[in-house]
């Protein structure tokens, strides 16, 4: 069961910070114009020095957007929302500092740490239990850890101070609109149920390609690369929703129930030469942007073998999917952006004789944001009725009026860990990728080249 509580005051750790400017205070907004967020405090800390003014000036520039769009009651909201917030300096890893400042605040808060990982877990240590006041609940950003071991260490470091169910850890990925999508297609029509299995599914493919280069974040993606980047965190959790058993409900024990099983169940197997594959772009065009060579880019260490386009085949190994491979991929610098979970059929066992142009299976494909249903069917073609041809049938998807992290954000505030990521599944998406992780180190899998602006590299299917 969630436990619904109202928080009242938002502590975001990392005021200073790239998250919080780009994207957590512009989902704040969001939310707090649209009344979804009475009566919240907002309270920025953060290492450096910063006058009240500098706060308040970030404030008012990453609300500005949905001030913009606000009717007279969102902006009196966000008014109040600047007119009552603080900044305090302060070092998290420090001895009761974090502390020091939570006992001064309304109860109950939630903490986002919008840290570096590293100092996210030391402020987490430097907590006692008595020094978190009941009700707090702690939002964690990704990555969760670097291995099953640190994920598993943190969580205990987490678990030591709060209930699991006042630890939100984030995924902004899948905003609550997707994940609810995808749950209703796959569990209110009848039709699909019994063909989603390994009987009548050849492939399912998960892809987040995108355009976007490196865009000056050597800083962290050289640590990360494309594997841990998206395949450890957002496109596992895609992949469990697309193969969970159906819930009861979509409440959040039954749900995460429901993911956890299934993820346990999956697995990448040797040899990973065949089952993995990495790439890491040089220089090239991106629609009309040249692109330097990604070794050559600043803050990037070469020598590290940093991947920047990843696939691997995970296997789930029960009664519905066995055999059936789930690929998962994501890559930067490619020529087209492609987010979407792909559904191949296998091919029908007897076409009747007669019949002539059909040579594609069928397929299902969502897209997600914008999140789009497109459905490719073989049907008889203009012309000669004998030749089938291909049509899609397509639809929009609901979408959310709030920013993907505004949704995060009120999960949090409602105290509905729904979408956020269960302590035993952020140490299962290390248990999955650890072995690809200690391979590619060892140089299991060749380090492939492509240019930017390109499909990948050559071999690779587009
Ligand atoms: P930044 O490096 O931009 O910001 C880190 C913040 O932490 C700064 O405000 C910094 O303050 C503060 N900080 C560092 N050390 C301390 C300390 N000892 N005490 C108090 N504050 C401290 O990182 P990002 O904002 O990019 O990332 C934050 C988290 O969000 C990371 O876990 C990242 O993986 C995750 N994330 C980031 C995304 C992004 O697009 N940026 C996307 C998804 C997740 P100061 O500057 O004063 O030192």
């Amino acid at each position: 069961m969630t436990s619904q509580t109202s928080i009242k005051t938002l502590l975001i750790l990392g005021a200073s910070g790239d998250l919080t400017g780009r994207l957590l205070l512009p989902g704040l907004a969001r939310l707090v114009s649209r009344g979804r967020a009475d009566g919240l405090t907002l309270v920025g800390a953060g290492s450096d020095d910063w006058a009240a003014d500098r706060w308040l000036e970030r404030l008012e520039e990453s609300f500005a957007d949905a001030n913009s769009q606000a009717d007279s009651a969102g902006k009196q909201e966000l008014k109040r929302i600047r007119q009552s917030t603080s900044y305090h300096q302060l070092d998290v890893t420090a001895d009761g500092q974090l502390a020091g400042l939570l006992a001064t605040l309304e109860g109950p808060v939630a903490v986002y740490f919008a840290l570096p990982p590293r100092i996210s877990q030391l402020a987490c240590e430097a907590l006692k239990p008595d020094q978190v006041p009941a009700g707090t609940r702690l939002v964690m950003e990704k990555p969760f850890g670097s291995s099953e071991d640190s994920a598993r260490h943190l969580n205990q470091t987490l678990a030591a101070l709060v209930p699991e169910d006042h630890i939100h850890r984030v995924d902004h990925f899948l905003g609550k609109a997707t994940v609810l999508n995808i749950l209703g297609l796959r569990f209110a029509n009848a039709f699909l149920e019994p063909v989603w299995n390994r009987r009548y599914v050849e492939k399912v493919e998960i892809v987040f390609d995108e355009d976007l280069a490196l865009e000056g974040r050597a800083r962290y993606y050289d640590g990360a690369g494309a594997l841990r980047d998206m395949i450890q965190s957002h496109l596992l959790q895609i992949m469990a929703l697309m193969a969970i058993e159906p819930p009861a409900s979509v409440d959040e024990r039954d749900l995460r129930d429901a993911v956890a099983t299934v993820l346990r169940a999956s697995s990448i197997k040797a040899p990973f030469a065949k089952s993995t594959r990495r790439a890491r772009y040089t220089a090239g065009t991106v629609d009309g942007r040249k692109v330097p060579d990604y070794a050559r880019e600043d803050g990037v260490d070469a020598s590290r073998g940093t991947e920047t386009l990843a696939e691997v085949e995970v296997e789930i190994d029960n009664w519905r999917w066995q055999g059936v491979p789930f690929i998962l991929r994501s890559g930067k610098a490619l020529a087209n952006t492609r987010k979407e979970a792909v559904v191949t059929f296998r091919p029908v066992p007897h076409l009747p004789k007669g019949f002539t142009g059909v040579d594609a299976p069928n397929q299902l494909r969502i897209g997600f944001g914008p999140d789009t249903l497109q459905f490719d069917v073989d049907v008889n073609g203009p012309g000669d009725v004998l030749s089938l041809d291909r049509a899609t049938l397509g639809a929009e998807l609901s979408a959310s009026a709030l920013l993907p992290y505004g949704e995060v954000l009120e999960g949090v505030l409602a105290g509905d860990p729904l979408l956020s990521v269960r302590a035993d599944t952020a140490e299962d998406c290390w248990r999955i990728l650890e072995p690809v992780l200690k391979a590619w180190g060892r140089g299991s899998a060749p380090l492939e080249e492509y240019a930017a602006g390109s499909d990948g590299p050559e071999g690779w299917p587009a």
